[in-house]
């Protein structure tokens, strides 16, 4: 169908590209739940799609609060380092552009689309808490800004929101920008390259747009996701992409989810961005949360209490913008109350945040759930009876544990009559792969789902 474009009038596609944008503009607004983003990012049964189901990750996400949150693929014999996954990157040419649309005035877009200085300065290495979760994404980012166009183009940095991604990218453009001046370093939101790309084709100013963007040292497009279902500027990226990678400059992306699991992203870009680095950014975990607190009000200059650090998160677990949020409302309220920062205030002033957390379903709470169900005892589920009439249902408890929750692999294996973690990731597979061919498990796990979270 795009194609086709080529030989309909430039209002066609204006007109066309216009419906683009309008899409985006709806999707900027939706808000993530924790519960969502859960759902959406990590929920291992969540269905794929055609190519997809064959993908088994190097390394397992976990969305869980206290414990390490990469796990290697028991599969996998390689070492750690196989998290990250490096491709020699292929250099192609890239094919004429399609459309071509005859220039006829002199445009101005340049100066719409300018965004060096679009870095936000406080987005740096230095601000940035190291932990567990976000270990292999620092590194490769500080690779990246020794290196800036060497190995890792595209830098891909995937996982929830909240957990530093758009950070890490700002804090290699900053030090790119520091070491450099001079550079042309350009970062935008993924809607932005949308927007900005109607805007040229409007304006008959494709070429400068082009130009535009080739012309950079480097490119830092955030939330890639948004590129699903934008045909056109998908094809427009693939080009500048092509562009960039072939003129060495570097490029940095982020996306909430992996690339592959992106619906409505053309196959080739999908596998293109995994040409150079992918690395998952996760959860942090109980210590990490405790020591981005104690930056923030230090930051903020404000005496937080060890004790108050901890309290926050522990209960704060989804990510590291609602632990911020947070923070921010504790310290607002010390402020009007003219009070020191304490657990007390803290439970005052986060009591409806706090109030949320408590309704989270337990393990205990699916456990029963899915004993109810299928009618066998909870003693049974925790046992190591491996009678299919029962390992099933321990299977599917498993893997709602993990999907409802934000308890961890080994936290989850324990909470199962101490099972390793690896099972809980074979049973998160299994039930997973089960939802897709066996429309009775896929019946059982829809209700169950059903009934533990309305
Ligand atoms: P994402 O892009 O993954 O949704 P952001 O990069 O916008 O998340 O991070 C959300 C907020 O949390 C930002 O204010 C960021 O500074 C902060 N943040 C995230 N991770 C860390 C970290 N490891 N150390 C310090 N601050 C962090
Ligand atoms: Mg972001």
């Amino acid at each position: 169908a795009r194609q086709e474009s080529s030989s309909a009038s430039d209002a066609t596609v204006v007109a066309e590209l216009e419906k683009e944008l309008t899409g985006v503009a709806n999707e900027t607004e939706t808000v993530l739940t924790p519960a969502a983003v859960r759902q959406r990012f990590v929920n291992p049964l969540r269905s794929s799609q055609g190519e997809d189901r064959n993908y088994q990750p190097k390394a397992e996400v976990n969305v869980a609060g206290d414990n390490p949150s990469i796990e290697v693929t028991p599969l996998s014999s390689q070492p750690p380092s196989s998290q990250i996954e490096y491709n020699e990157p292929t250099i192609i040419t890239p094919p004429a552009p399609k459309v071509v649309i005859p220039k006829q005035r002199p445009v101005e877009v340049e100066g719409s689309i300018k965004h060096t200085s679009s870095l936000n300065r406080t987005f740096v290495f230095d601000t940035f808490v190291e932990g567990k979760s976000n270990q292999l994404a620092l590194a490769a980012a500080k690779q990246v800004a020794e290196n800036p166009g060497s190995a890792y183009n595209p830098l891909f940095l995937y996982g929830g929101v909240g957990l530093g991604k758009t950070h890490l990218m700002h804090a290699v453009g900053n030090q790119l920008a520091k070491q450099n001046p001079d550079a042309k370093i350009i970062y935008l939101h993924s809607e932005r390259f949308v927007a900005d790309m109607v805007k040229a084709l409007q304006l008959n100013a494709i070429n400068d747009f082009k130009r535009y963007y080739r012309s950079v040292d480097a490119l830092l497009i955030d939330d890639i996701q948004f590129f699903a279902g934008k045909e056109r500027s998908q094809e427009e990226f693939f080009h500048t992409f092509n562009a960039l990678l072939e003129g060495g400059q570097q490029m940095i992306l982020t996306c909430d989810r992996y690339p592959k699991e992106i619906a409505g992203l053309e196959e080739r870009l999908k596998s293109r961005f995994g040409w150079g680095l992918t690395v998952a950014v996760e959860p942090p975990e109980l210590e990490t949360r405790v020591a981005i607190l104690m930056k923030k009000a230090e930051q903020a200059k404000i005496d937080l209490p060890h004790e108050s650090a901890f309290f926050i998160a522990q209960r704060i677990r989804s990510n590291v913008r609602e632990l911020e949020g947070a923070l921010k409302r504790v310290i607002a309220s010390a402020h009007f109350m003219g009070r020191k920062i304490d657990v007390d205030l803290i439970r005052e002033s986060l009591k409806d945040l706090l109030a949320l957390q408590d309704k989270q379903v337990s393990i205990e709470n699916i456990q029963r759930t899915v004993a109810e169900y299928y009618k066998i005892k909870i003693s049974d589920i925790l046992s190591k009876r491996r009678s299919r009439s029962v390992a099933r249902p321990r299977q599917i408890a498993m893997a709602l544990s993990k999907e409802l929750t934000n308890h961890s692999l080994p936290e989850i294996g324990d909470a199962y009559g101490g099972r390793d973690h690896t099972t809980v990731l074979h049973a998160c597979r299994k039930v997973k792969q089960l939802c897709e061919t066996d429309a009775e498990i896929a019946e059982d796990h829809k209700n169950l789902l059903r009934l533990l979270t309305s």
